[in-house]
C-alpha cells in the first residue's frame, strides 16, 4: 500500500471529469474533447460570475428554495455554501418581506425591483445588509426558475442617512434661529416703540414751552428792553432768540426722525394696516403736488405736472402713496437749485409708472443703491431745509413693495435724477 505522501497531486480536471462521471472509457468517445472546451468555457464562467460584486441567486419559484448562488453571495451574508443551498429563500428577507415572499415568485410582470435587506437566520445578531434586489422569473424545462440579483447598497444608505442627519440638524438650527430672530424683531419693535414714546412726551414739552418763551420773549420781556440804552442786552436777547429757534428746530427734527424710525419698524414688521381700495392716479398724484407746491414758491425751480390723461386705477392707499410721493417731491426740492422738478405717469404694459424728474444735482452711481438703505444720506442738501433723517427712501421703497410694485433710481452727477415707481394696474380698470 502506498503512503498518504507518496501519492501523486490530484489532477484537478481528472477530478471534475470522474465527478461528472466521464469515466477512462468516455475519453475515447468523439464528444469528449467538445464537452471538455464546454465544461472549461462554464467553468471560467462560473469564476467570473463569483467576482461580481453583486449577489446572484437561482431560487425554485415553486418551492421557493434556492438552488444556486455564486457572486458576492457568501461574502455579503457571512455564510457557508451548505447553509445556503436549499435553504428557503424568503429566510434571508425581514419578516415584514417574508410574508410576501409567495407573491414574489408569482409575479406577473417580468422583473421585480425593490430595496431590502439581507440576513442569515443563522446569524441574526449581525446587522442585515441594505440590498438593492432585481429579481426575474425565467423558465428553464418547465422548471420556474427565480434569478435574484442583489447589490449592497450600505455606502449609498450611509450617505443617505448622513446627509438626512445634517438636513436635519440645519433644519433644526434655521427653526432655531428664525425663532431668535423673529424673537429680537419683536424685541426690537416693542423697543422702539417705548423708547419712541417715552422720547416723544418730553419732546413735546420742549418744543411746546420752547415756543410759549419765544412768544413771552417776543410780546412782553423784548419790548421793555430799551434798545438804544443797552446794546449789550440787546445782543444777548438775540443770541437768546436764536437759540430758541434751534431748540424748536431740532425738537421738530428728532420727533420727525422718531416718526420715521417708528414708521418704518411698523412697515417692516408688518404691522402697518393698509387701507387698499381703487384709486385714479390723480387721487394720490394731485394731493401729494398741492402740498408740495410750496417748497416751490420761494426759488427759481419749476414744478411741472406731466400725467397722462386716461390712465387706469390702481389697488393702494391713498395716504401712504401720498406720503411717497410728498417725499419724493421734498427730496427733489432739496438737491434741486434750478431747472424744474416734474412729475409724470404713464402706462407701461399692466404698470402705471409714476417718475419724479429733477434737474438737479444727480445722483453718483455708486450711492444709487446704498441710497435705499437706512440712515443712509448721500451730498448735503443744496437748499437751507432741514437735513432728513435718511430713513425717507426705505419708507417709500416698503411702501411701494407692499403694493406689489417697485422704486429704483436713474441718475448722474449734474444731470439730475429721475425716481421711478410702478404699480399693477386693477385689470380691467376704467380708466380716469
Ligand atoms: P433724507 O432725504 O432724509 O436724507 P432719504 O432716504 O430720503 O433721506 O434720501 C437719502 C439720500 O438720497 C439723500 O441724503 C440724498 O443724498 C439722496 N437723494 C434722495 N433724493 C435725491 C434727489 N432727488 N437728488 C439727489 N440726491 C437725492
Amino acid at each position: 500500500m502506498k503512503r498518504r505522501a507518496d501519492r501523486p497531486a490530484p489532477d484537478p480536471g481528472a477530478e471534475r471529469e470522474k465527478l461528472i462521471g466521464l469515466g477512462r472509457r468516455s475519453i475515447g468517445k468523439s464528444y469528449y474533447p467538445e464537452l471538455r472546451n464546454r465544461l472549461d468555457e462554464l467553468e471560467r464562467f462560473r469564476a467570473l460570475l463569483d467576482r461580481v460584486s453583486d449577489a446572484i441567486f437561482v431560487v425554485n419559484a415553486d418551492t421557493g428554495l434556492i438552488v444556486d448562488f455564486s457572486g458576492a453571495t457568501l461574502s455579503m451574508l457571512d455564510c457557508g455554501r451548505e447553509s445556503l443551498l436549499d435553504m428557503p429563500f424568503k429566510g434571508l428577507l425581514p419578516e415584514h418581506i417574508a410574508r410576501y415572499a409567495d407573491n414574489l415568485f408569482n409575479i406577473s410582470t417580468e422583473t421585480l425591483s425593490l430595496e431590502t435587506e439581507f440576513r442569515h437566520p443563522a446569524t441574526p445578531d449581525r446587522l442585515p445588509v441594505p440590498v438593492e434586489m432585481t429579481l426575474r422569473i425565467v423558465e428553464h424545462r418547465e422548471v420556474r426558475q427565480a434569478i435574484v440579483v442583489a447589490r449592497d447598497i450600505s455606502e449609498r444608505k450611509r450617505s443617505e442617512e448622513s446627509m438626512k442627519k445634517s438636513h436635519d440638524e440645519l433644519e433644526v438650527r434655521v427653526r432655531e434661529r428664525t425663532r431668535e430672530l423673529a424673537r429680537a424683531n419683536k424685541a426690537k419693535t416693542e423697543f422702539l416703540s417705548i423708547v419712541s414714546h417715552e422720547l416723544r412726551t418730553p419732546l413735546t414739552s420742549i418744543i411746546g414751552f420752547a415756543k410759549i418763551i419765544r412768544k413771552k420773549l417776543a410780546e412782553r420781556v423784548f419790548p421793555a428792553v430799551d434798545r438804544d440804552r443797552d446794546p449789550k442786552l440787546c445782543k444777548e436777547m438775540d443770541r437768546i432768540g436764536k437759540n430758541i429757534d434751534i431748540i424748536e428746530a431740532e425738537g421738530e427734527r428728532l420727533t420727525a426722525l422718531i416718526n420715521d424710525v417708528l414708521d418704518l419698524a411698523k412697515l417692516e414688521a408688518n404691522k402697518v394696516e393698509y387701507r387698499m381700495e381703487p384709486l385714479a392716479p390723480a387721487e394720490f398724484l394731485r394731493p401729494a403736488m398741492d402740498s408740495s407746491s410750496a417748497l416751490f414758491q420761494a426759488s427759481e425751480v419749476l414744478f411741472l405736472n406731466e400725467v397722462g390723461p386716461d390712465l387706469p386705477q390702481v389697488m393702494g392707499d391713498r395716504h401712504r402713496l401720498i406720503q411717497v410721493m410728498v417725499n419724493l417731491f421734498s427730496n427733489a426740492a432739496k438737491f434741486t437749485r434750478q431747472g424744474s422738478v416734474t412729475c409724470r405717469a404713464e402706462l407701461v404694459g399692466a404698470h402705471l409708472r409714476v417718475s419724479v424728474v429733477d434737474t438737479g444735482a444727480g445722483i453718483p452711481q455708486e450711492q444709487q443703491t446704498s441710497i435705499f438703505d437706512k440712515f443712509i444720506q448721500g451730498q448735503e442738501s443744496l437748499t437751507d431745509r432741514p437735513t432728513g433723517t435718511g430713513l425717507g427712501l426705505p419708507i417709500c421703497r416698503q411702501i411701494i413693495k407692499d403694493h406689489q410694485g417697485h422704486l429704483w433710481v436713474e441718475s448722474a452727477p449734474g444731470q439730475g435724477s429721475r425716481f421711478l415707481f410702478t404699480l399693477p394696474v386693477i385689470a380691467d380698470a376704467k380708466p380716469e
